[in-house]
């Protein structure tokens, strides 16, 4: 046995997933060696305090399968996934609303529900990649200001509208 690896090989000897034959190593090493033989009555001390209930047992393989399903071989790459989640939410608390919005997106900026945008989808300005219809916010921008323009007439146009009327009764 490597006593380099004995932490490794150790808790997998405690666990009982050691072959015969590793055991018997194991064994013998750990009569001649003191520092192992040390080490393996720490682990059995924290192995008998994990076991303690809640008697929830994790095998050694367990951080390994755990980092294979989440797709992860190493401790900074667990960091990097992490750091991107927060970016991401963080991104959303300061810019709730991106330049390109889904029908979801635009729901929830303009305050209406997604069924209303499909009710009045022909004059909203979208655009579809494939299948998928997008909405940029500029163009929503742009679209609200003339909608609010038409339900809103400042006062100082009203003389030039009248102008227009009176001029139209002339001709
Ligand atoms: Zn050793």
């Amino acid at each position: 046995m490597n006593c380099e690896n004995r932490k490794i090989i150790l808790s997998a000897y405690l666990d009982g997933e050691v072959t015969a034959e590793e055991k018997r190593e194991i064994e013998e090493h750990l009569k001649k060696c003191s520092v192992c033989s040390n080490e393996l009555k720490k682990l059995q001390k924290i192995s008998s305090l994990l076991k303690e209930p809640p008697k929830i047992k994790l095998s050694s393989q367990f951080e390994k399968r755990l980092k294979e399903k989440l797709n992860i071989s190493s401790e900074s790459d667990i960091l990097k996934k992490l750091s991107q989640t927060l970016g991401k939410i963080k991104e959303k608390i300061e810019k709730p609303h991106p330049e390109i919005m889904t029908i979801g997106d635009l729901s929830s900026y303009l305050q209406i529900s997604v069924e209303a945008i499909w009710r009045c989808l022909r004059e909203i300005p979208s655009f579809k990649i494939g299948d998928q219809l997008r909405f940029r916010k500029k163009s929503i921008d742009e679209w609200l200001r003339k909608k609010e323009a038409s339900h809103y007439e400042p006062y100082e146009k009203e003389p030039e509208i009248k102008m227009e009327l009176f001029e139209e009764f002339r001709v």
